[in-house]
C-alpha cells in the first residue's frame, strides 16, 4: 500500500511528493508575495537583492527542504535554500546520480518519495533479485507494465552479464518432482478414472501487491 505524505504527517525527515508542509516553517513564510518575488527571484547581478535572499536563507530552519524541493521538482530558477540558479546548477546536473538508501529503504517501505535515477535503479535491482512481478513493480513506481517488464528485463541481463564476467556458474533449474511410479500404466478406462489435477494458480494470486508487502 502506498503511504501518502499529507500536510497532517508529522515530519520524519524525508519529505513525500508533493509536501510542502516544511515551508509554513521557513523564515519567508507569510511574507508579501510581490516582496517574496522580489528578494528569491532577482537578477542574475543584482548582488544587494542576493545578498538580502541569502541572508534570510541562511536563519533558515528548513533550507535543506528548500533546497531538495527545488532540485527534485527541478525549479531552477530564483533562490532556493540560500543557493542561486547558479549555484543550484551542479546540484541539478548530480541529481539523478546522487544515490541514498534511506529513500530506497522508505519506498520498500511504502513512502512516496521521489526517487532519482540512481535509486530507481537500485530499486529496479532490488525487486528483480527478490523476484517481483511486472505489474507489481510497475505499481510501485507508478509507471506502465511495459516500461516495468523492460526494467526488469534490463536488470536480468545486467545479473546475467555480472555472473559472466565473474565466473559465478548458473544456478540449476528446479528438478519437477516426478510422480510415484506405477507398475501398471494407467490406460484406458481407468485412465480416465485418474483424478482431475488441480488447477495450478497463478503466483500473482499469492502475492500481495503493493510494496508493504515486500
Ligand atoms: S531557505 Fe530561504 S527560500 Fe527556502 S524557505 Fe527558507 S527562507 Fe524561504
Amino acid at each position: 500500500m502506498r503511504t501518502i505524505t499529507t500536510h497532517n504527517t508529522p515530519l520524519s525527515g524525508l519529505r513525500g511528493i508533493g509536501d510542502t508542509s516544511w515551508h509554513t516553517d521557513g523564515v519567508c513564510h507569510g511574507m508579501d508575495p510581490e516582496d517574496a518575488d522580489a528578494t528569491f527571484f532577482p537578477l542574475p547581478r543584482d548582488h544587494e537583492a542576493i545578498a538580502d535572499a541569502k541572508e534570510l536563507c541562511a536563519a533558515c530552519p528548513v533550507k535543506r527542504e528548500c533546497l531538495n524541493f527545488a532540485l527534485e521538482n527541478v525549479l531552477k530558477e530564483g533562490i532556493w535554500g540560500g543557493l542561486t540558479e547558479a549555484e543550484r546548477r551542479p546540484w541539478h546536473d548530480g541529481l539523478p546520480q546522487r544515490l541514498d538508501y534511506s529513500r530506497v529503504i522508505a519506498f520498500f517501505n511504502g513512502r512516496d518519495v521521489h526517487l532519482t535515477g540512481k535509486e530507481q535503479q537500485v530499486v529496479v535491482d532490488h525487486a528483480y533479485a527478490r523476484g517481483w512481478r511486472a505489474d507489481r513493480l510497475a505499481v510501485a513506481l507508478q509507471v506502465s507494465h511495459k516500461h516495468a517488464r523492460d526494467l526488469l528485463t534490463q536488470a536480468a541481463h545486467k545479473v546475467f552479464h555480472r555472473d559472466l564476467t565473474l565466473g559465478v556458474p548458473p544456478r540449476k533449474k528446479k528438478r519437477k518432482q516426478s510422480k510415484p511410479a506405477t507398475s501398471t500404466p494407467a490406460t484406458g478406462q481407468a485412465a480416465q478414472e485418474q483424478p482431475p489435477s488441480h488447477p495450478v494458480q497463478p503466483a500473482s494470486a499469492h502475492v500481495p501487491l503493493g510494496k508493504a508487502a515486500a
